[in-house]
């Protein structure tokens, strides 16, 4: 069921969860304001979640509330895990889900970072 992106923070999302180390995750990288593990439920042979560590709902909310430092290092993080996993020369696809039409699931921003085959077009056809 998608979220209301236009509602405040849940602090009881799964992501939230994740960082109170309520529940456990699979980690790829983390710094003090990033945590990126490996998607539970996989759509391709990389799929990693990105998120930041500070309370966001969505790319909307991160990119009108978080401070450019914050947003500056988590465009830069995005990249370098990418970087790192070696997804660079092959290609690789990122994907961030907003509210409704966006079929946005959990209410704590993450970029999807997709990646290990060809991905094919970007979305299904039929407008
Ligand atoms: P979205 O539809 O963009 O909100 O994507 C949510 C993603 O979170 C889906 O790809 C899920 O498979 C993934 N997910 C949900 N719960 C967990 C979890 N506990 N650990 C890792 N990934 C999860």
């Amino acid at each position: 069921m998608p979220i209301d992106a236009t509602q405040p923070y849940d602090a009881d999302n799964i992501f939230a969860k994740i960082l109170r180390g309520e529940i456990p995750n699979d980690t790829v990288y983390e710094d003090d304001h990033v945590l990126a593990f490996n998607d539970i439920n996989p759509q391709a042979p990389t799929h990693v979640l990105v998120i930041p560590k500070g309370d966001y709902v969505s790319w909307d909310d991160f990119s009108a509330r978080a401070s450019d430092s914050e947003i500056a290092h988590f465009v830069r993080t995005v990249g370098a895990i990418a970087r790192k996993l070696g997804l660079v020369e092959p290609g690789y696809r990122l994907l961030a889900n907003i509210g409704g039409h966006g079929h946005q699931e959990v209410g704590h921003l993450h970029v999807h970072l997709f990646g290990g085959k060809p991905l094919g077009p970007m979305l299904a056809k039929g407008l």
